[in-house]
């Protein structure tokens, strides 16, 4: 479609379905200025491997007790309240829109928190998940980020082969990462001397984003970091 059309049928459809705020309802955006606000940013000071909220001068009880293949993972948000309803639409109620806000956010926080990376590649979903969803949402994040960082984006060279089951609450750390260990691989060359930027809607252990990590430093990455929209601690 021409790029005017396009334009005209947008404008169309805004005043036909005007976006409204998810959480307030406030007309004009998904997430609006002032639930922005108030959405469950982390903040300083946090650990810096696995990027969760910790006291100065403790051990972090989240980081792994195992050698882990990633170099870091950062989030900017806590996986609830606004946030949580935005990644359940995402996922659940097929409100792909969202993504565009959410992946803004992510990008702006790397302008904060520069990582280092000169390729992304979005958390692959198992092929029987992704033909049950119809989309990955961490690929609609990742797309979203290449548009507006113009970073390269690969989506096709990780692959992930087992459907593992949820993540079930007794699970440990070390179950989570045995669970997962040769889940994924990387199928081509793509990665070879590439710093990698992994790209999840939320993070609930280190394990998926490592067990990734292991995979993409296999295909030849020098470097993985993980940026998950948000942190699901538990
Ligand atoms: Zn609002
Ligand atoms: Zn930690």
């Amino acid at each position: 479609m021409l790029p005017v059309l396009d334009g005209l049928k947008k404008t169309a459809l805004d005043l036909l379905f005007p976006l409204r705020c998810i959480e307030c309802s406030k007309e004009g955006n998904l997430i609006c200025d002032n639930c922005h606000k108030r959405l469950a940013w982390i903040t300083p000071p946090v650990c810096p491997f696995c990027g969760v909220n910790k006291p100065l001068d403790t051990s972090c009880k989240n980081c792994p007790t195992f050698e882990p293949a990633i170099d870091g993972i950062r989030s900017p948000f806590r996986f609830e309240g606004t946030i949580r309803s935005a990644v359940h639409r995402l996922k659940y109620r097929n409100l792909r829109a969202i993504a565009i806000p959410l992946a803004a956010m992510m990008a702006d926080f790397l302008i904060d928190n520069p990582l280092p990376y000169d390729i992304i590649i979005p958390v692959p979903l198992h092929h029987k998940r992704l033909r049950e969803r119809g989309y990955n949402q961490s690929e609609l994040l990742a797309k979203e980020i290449n548009k507006l960082t113009a970073v390269q984006m690969e989506k096709d060279c990780l692959v992930r082969h087992r459907h593992t089951p949820a993540q079930a609450m007794t699970e440990s750390i070390q179950e989570r990462h045995s669970n997962l260990a040769g889940a994924f691989t990387c199928k081509n060359e793509c990665v070879q001397d590439k710093k990698v930027l992994l790209i999840d809607d939320v993070a609930t252990s280190v394990a998926t984003l490592d067990a990734c990590a292991k995979a993409l430093k296999s295909g030849g990455a020098v470097s993985v970091w993980g940026l998950a929209l948000a942190r699901d601690i538990r």
